[in-house]
């Protein structure tokens, strides 16, 4: 339980931006990192004392990752069960791998919600075309399939209506394994960011009012405008189950505001999206925070410095950059990817705005 001193070695699964960003926000705290992934190039490869690109099957290289590091996290959550099972026999791996058992299938994530107390949207599993009959006559018509595993910003899903063809649908998610969840005309998607500290301090932001375009985050603002009541039953929810995972890190919970009541529908296991705004926003950021509870430190405090507000640049919007930065107080932080793609998200741009500027 001691906390790892200043020089120790941080292993992080993935070396997208995620990865980047805890990279840069352990180096103040004197820590080095070491990424490990599959990808060529990797945009956290360019802010790291080491990378190993490898297969995170690949045991000679996982082998020699663990012996190199004093604690491994992950910014990436689909990696493989046997890769973090070998790992942690080997090195402290934080979060473990139930949250991440958890948090790598929805139905496991849905039935993990609803048995601490927190609701969902209502689903069904779905392993065949016969099943997904059964479960749009008892969900109704207007539902999502959802593949259970690996789908991120709208892919691996299929929104359904009266007159679809459900024969299409299950074929276009592969004939994969999935869960059908009814339909949501939700007033607003939130999420709330929690950090649980190896003695099970827990702190969180307020919640973070989130806007999308194309299934793609576009856009992150906090405080959410939510009452007190309801912006405390968020964060009661997000806390409870972090406690209920015995999670040591930073872990977001996604969830959907319809009238009085919060549906979670989604956790992700690792520094997310709509946090991105804490590193000017708020007194600790989300990274310093997984990587202050990762290695066993106390949790900074997670007040807001103003109202926040963040953007995602996404494909052609890094044209914007220039612009940008002639912005007085526009923050930009560009991922380092060389090539631009549709739905890619290349950068962000936070801007805070201080509780005492004139309205
Ligand atoms: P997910 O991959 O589950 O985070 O879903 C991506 C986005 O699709 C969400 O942020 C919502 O905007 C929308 N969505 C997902 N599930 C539902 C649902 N059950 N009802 C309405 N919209 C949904």
């Amino acid at each position: 339980m001691a906390p790892l001193p200043p020089g120790s070695r941080i292993g992080i699964l993935g070396g997208g931006q995620l990865g980047r960003m805890l990279a840069l926000a352990a180096a103040p705290l004197g820590f080095r990192c070491h990424i490990f992934g599959p990808e060529a190039r990797p945009p956290a490869a360019q802010v790291v004392e080491a990378v190993t690109i490898a297969d995170y099957l690949d045991e000679a290289a996982l082998g020699a990752f663990a012996g190199s590091v004093d604690v491994v996290t992950l910014e990436f959550e689909n990696v493989p069960a046997a890769c973090l099972e070998f790992l942690a026999q080997r090195v402290p791996v934080r979060p473990g791998a139930r949250a991440l058992a958890t948090a790598q299938d929805r139905l496991v994530e849905k039935d993990f919600a609803n048995s601490v107390g927190a609701a969902t949207a209502p689903y069904a599993a779905v392993d065949s075309l016969d099943d997904l009959k059964g479960a749009m006559a008892r969900i109704g018509p207007r539902a999502v399939l959802k593949t259970r595993r690996l789908g991120y910003d709208g892919k691996g899903q299929v929104m359904l209506e009266q007159a679809s063809d459900l024969d299409q649908a299950w074929q276009a998610l592969g004939g994969a394994a999935s869960i059908l969840e009814g339909y949501i005309p939700f007033d607003g998607e939130i999420s709330v960011i929690a950090a649980r500290a190896l003695d099970g301090t827990i702190a969180t932001y307020p919640p973070i009012a989130n806007h999308h375009r194309n299934h793609i985050l576009d856009r992150s603002v906090v405080p959410a405008d939510l009452d007190t009541l309801q912006a405390g039953r968020a964060i009661a929810i997000a806390t409870d189950l972090a406690t209920a995972l015995d999670y040591v890190g930073v872990l977001a919970v996604e969830m959907f505001v319809v009238g009085d009541e919060l549906l979670v529908n989604e956790i992700a296991p690792r520094v997310h999206n709509s946090g991105h705004w804490s590193i000017e926003g708020a007194v600790t950021s989300q990274f310093e925070q997984h990587i202050r509870a990762i290695c066993g430190l106390p949790l900074g405090a997670m007040a807001l410095l103003g109202r926040v507000e963040m953007q995602n640049l996404i494909g052609d919007d890094v044209g914007r950059v220039p612009g940008l930065l002639a912005e007085p107080g526009a923050h930009v932080h560009l991922y380092g990817k060389t090539e631009v793609r549709p739905g890619r998200k290349m950068g962000h741009v936070t801007r805070v705005i201080p509780w005492n500027a004139a309205p």
